[in-house]
């Protein structure tokens, strides 16, 4: 028999898979070499079909035939990875990471078939159907796809005993993710969730890569490196001192290598902490925003909870503390608690309601009340932060008499400028001809809690009616038989 009830991170730089103990708590499954979690990195070996994933791709010293980081293109399918003469989309080559985790608990566990995929909150439905996608091609059947703080918080609830409005704050290798629930028992709502992308570890590895380019200029008069595994190591050595300083008021380091001359760094955590004062800034800012989006002062925050191995830095403590006035919440695996609330979710899912994590309108020409100007513009159907599943809808009039044919965008995000949004899917309706303008026609979307769309478009007068599931088609995007066909194909793949 399979076992149920996975729970999987898919971490911008480490990822994890957790499964839930006959007694019902949740752990991690270490990976083949004993470690619990698994970088998020994929290196090609030069033998036919063989793949590298783990510790083993982040060590394997030739950066041309290994990729990091693939999680930040997720909504992008356009972004091909050509090694050998193959390009890897990054649904694919996040599959790769997901069946390397799957193959490594089985191990452990015996066959598994299904799991529970987590997100960061802003994800777009692109993003989020790419990961959705990653999961089935590793050989999963994805049961949700759930957004990571919201795993946190079962993590925190489930363990921690954690009641009332509680924030969690997420700051993980790739992203920032802010949520405010209310948890009452064993039921937890979403009030509001803020991200904020490239804003995680690894942009705070890259600004000390800066710090540690200038002082080794400074000291030799040339560059710290000259080509992207230099740059690699130098960006590894820069993450381990700051580690370092998580912990200690200062860090030394060898920086360059015996063909560039050798250096000692020395840091302190001042200049570390004044070299990061735009993300720290950053961060705060975010945790502002999410207050306000559910309209909730600091000190109604029962519990700010932390996640994601960025908020073992003492600033982001400090800063937490001074915005809350109390101490936040910590617990032992901050880096492990999505993967291991992810586990607790597959089972508790029905006690959980989440929000829409972004705004979904349509395009139209919208008339401004006082000046009686008319613009394109972005109309907002279902805000952002709904408790979803949910089902809204908006009336519009034709603008042009005999209008044949009506063509809803269906948009994502919440500018009201349609240049600064993103058309998901389009519905196009026939119209009965003779008709002047200023017929009513509804359009209604619906967002299900697997984070689905259905938009419908109704004309009023013929009754007529469209509807559409909202499906990403183009270039890179998988279809379902694609995926289907592919799974086969990654299923004899060598991964180790
Ligand atoms: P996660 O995705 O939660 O595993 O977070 C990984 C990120 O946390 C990476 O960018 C790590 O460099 C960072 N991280 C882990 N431990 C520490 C630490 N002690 N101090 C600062 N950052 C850390």
């Amino acid at each position: 028999m399979a076992v149920t009830h996975i729970g999987i991170d898919l971490g911008t730089t480490t990822s994890g898979l957790a499964y839930l103990r006959p007694d019902g708590t949740p752990d991690i499954v270490p990976h083949a070499d004993g470690e619990r979690l698994t970088p998020s990195v994929v290196a090609f070996e030069p033998q036919e079909n063989t793949t590298v994933v783990g510790a083993a791709a982040r060590d394997y010293g030739d950066p041309a035939r290994t990729v990091r980081l693939i999680k930040r293109h997720l909504d992008d399918p356009g972004h091909l990875v050509e090694i050998d003469g193959r390009a890897w989309t990054p649904t694919e080559l996040s599959a790769l990471i997901l069946a390397k985790l799957k193959r490594d608990a089985e191990r452990t566990l015996g066959p598994i078939d299904e799991c529970v995929l987590t997100v960061p909150a802003n994800f777009n439905e692109l993003a989020r159907r790419a990961t959705a996608a990653a999961g089935r091609l590793a050989g999963f059947r994805v049961r949700r796809i759930v957004n990571e703080p919201t795993a946190a918080a079962v993590y925190y609830a489930h363990t921690h005993d954690v009641r009332g409005r509680v924030m969690i704050y997420d700051l993980g290798g790739g992203t920032l993710d802010i949520a405010v629930l209310e948890i009452d028992g064993g039921d937890l709502r979403l009030l509001a969730s803020e991200g904020a992308r490239r804003l995680g570890g690894s942009d705070f590895d890259e600004a000390l890569l800066g710090l540690m380019a200038d002082e080794y200029r400074r000291q030799h008069r040339t560059d710290l490196f000259e080509n992207e595994r230099q740059r690699q190591q130098a960006l590894q050595t820069g993450e381990d001192l700051k580690k370092t300083l998580s912990r200690l008021p200062n860090a030394a380091n060898l920086i360059g290598d015996e063909q560039l001359g050798l250096s000692r760094i020395e840091i302190s955590r001042d200049v570390f902490e004044q070299a990061m004062s735009r993300l720290f800034t950053r961060t705060h800012m975010l945790v502002e925003q999410a207050l306000d989006s559910a309209s909730l002062r600091p000190d109604q925050i029962d519990h700010v909870c932390l996640v994601g191995g960025g908020t073992r830095m003492p600033r982001i403590r400090a800063m937490l503390r001074d915005l809350f006035g109390r101490e936040p919440l910590a617990c032992d695996n901050v880096d492990e608690c999505v993967a291991l609330g992810a586990a607790l979710f597959s089972q508790k899912a029905a006690r959980v309601r989440e929000v829409c994590n972004q705004g979904y309108g349509t395009l139209a020409l919208l008339e401004e009340a006082d000046t009686g100007r008319v613009r394109y513009a972005n109309s907002i159907v279902i805000p952002k932060n709904t408790p979803i599943p949910c089902e809204y809808s908006q009336t519009y009039v034709t603008s042009e008499d005999n209008e044949r044919a009506l063509e809803v965008a269906v948009t994502q995000g919440e500018d009201e400028d349609p240049r600064y949004v993103d058309i998901v899917g389009k519905i196009r309706l026939e119209l009965p001809p003779g008709r002047p303008a200023g017929c009513e026609v509804t359009v209604t979307y619906g967002y299900d809690a697997d984070q689905r769309i259905q938009a419908s478009v109704t004309d009023h007068l013929s009754g007529r009616r469209e509807e559409v599931q909202v499906e990403y088609v183009g270039a890179g995007v998988l279809s379902d038989e694609q995926i289907r066909r592919r799974a086969v194909e990654f299923r004899s793949m060598k991964i180790k």
